[in-house]
């Protein structure tokens, strides 16, 4: 069984692989940033992400030299921010200590920040053949309906799958091996309605034999929190405040606007207020509604609704503060939701409108839509 396992793996793989630009590399750099890219997205965002970032940082030095905050600008939109810090302290690491090659050993890349068994084993496995399984997923969802698992798809099957992988893991082509079972498990052992006709695996496939396919691994039920907010939009002679998310914890070291959750009991001004308070030690004097936007989240989904603000007196610009032109919001890496923001008030679309805040702040918005 091994043998033929991946014999039909690989078949399969040599000609249904999807053609992927860091699949036309051999650099174990541009390998590794890919891998954490695709940890946080689909393979179809991802593409811009990746071609981008080479192009800025074709190789790990130039990564290791830049600024962290234009680095983490590129990043901006793919989420999860400390992969991208951790990135660019690898490179940095890697740069200085190893003239800029990956180490091939799994001991030392373990070392470096961002490299856990997960890319640890799929970097080395794809750009230097190490024959290590890896387990995304896909690849539990798919192992685990091979060996007709009834159970829910998380970390506690890991080792049965693990072993399994291990026995039928070839003695060459890890790496494709790896990405084999990541695509079938993308493309045909699907989430929902698996094309069990076209797998090459099916002769191998206990769900199949069984016609449990549809109801393993058993589904899980989603909560997803609601939680509102306000943000304050504050401008003064052109220039608009945003602050810096503190360096730990969530969305750390991302400049946003001032704002913050509304409590139970509160009112959407009242919270303004009591944020703007807080953050800035300052009065509000007069605000306007702008729009609402949603943003989702893994468990959660953010409603926010953005106020143009009048104050009764101005924070002047700090390190973590600053007062920041619309033509230079492209230089400050953002949280998403932010960002969606700064596209509704600065690009608006051709169907667009302008809304004024009032006579004596005459500055205008643009704004897309009241709507969501
Ligand atoms: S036969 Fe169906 S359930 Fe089994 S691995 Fe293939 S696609 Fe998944």
């Amino acid at each position: 069984m091994p043998r033929s396992f991946a014999l039909n793996l690989l078949t399969w793989y040599n000609k249904h692989k999807r053609d992927l630009p860091w699949r036309r590399t051999k650099d174990p750099y541009h390998i590794w940033v890919s891998e954490i890219m695709l940890q946080q997205t689909t393979v179809n965002a991802v593409i811009p992400y990746y071609q981008g970032w080479i192009k800025t940082y074709p190789t790990v030095f130039d990564l290791a030299r830049a600024p962290l905050q234009k680095v983490l600008k590129s990043w901006q939109g793919l989420g999860y921010y400390n992969r991208a810090k951790n990135l660019h302290k690898a490179a940095a690491i890697v740069a200085s200590n190893y003239q800029g090659q990956l180490p091939q050993e799994a001991h030392l890349v373990r070392h470096l920040p961002g490299f856990g068994p997960y890319t640890t084993g799929s970097v080395l496995s794809i750009a230097y053949d190490k024959p290590l399984v890896i387990i995304d997923a896909n690849v539990r969802r798919l192992v685990m309906r091979l060996l007709a698992v009834k159970a829910r798809a998380d970390t506690r099957q890991d080792k049965t799958i693990e072993h399994f992988l291990n026995k039928v893991l070839p003695s060459q082509r890890a790496g494709d091996f790896n990405q084999a079972l990541m695509e079938i498990g993308a493309l045909v052992c699907r989430h929902k309605e698996p094309l069990c006709s076209l797998c090459p695996l099916k002769k191998f496939c206990k769900a199949y034999a069984l016609g449990l396919q549809e109801i393993i691994p058993t589904p899980q039920k989603k909560i997803i929190q609601d939680i509102h907010g306000v943000i304050a939009i504050i401008e003064r002679q052109g220039k608009y405040l945003i602050q810096k998310r503190p360096s730990s914890g969530l969305l750390a070291d991302l400049w946003e606007f001032p704002g913050g959750k509304i409590k139970p009991g509160e009112n959407k001004t009242r919270a303004l207020a009591r944020e703007l308070k807080e953050e800035l030690n300052v009065e509000l004097k007069r605000v306007k509604h702008l729009f609402d936007l949603k943003h989702f989240y893994t468990q959660f989904r953010v409603n926010l609704s953005v106020f143009a603000c009048q104050l009764k007196s101005y924070p002047a610009a700090q390190t973590k503060k600053k007062w920041v032109k619309s033509s230079d919001f492209a230089q400050y890496p953002m949280p998403s939701g932010s960002a969606k923001i700064v596209d509704r008030l600065f690009n608006p679309s051709p169907s667009g409108f302008r809304m004024t805040l009032g006579a004596r702040n005459s500055k205008k918005l643009a704004t897309k839509s009241q709507k969501t």
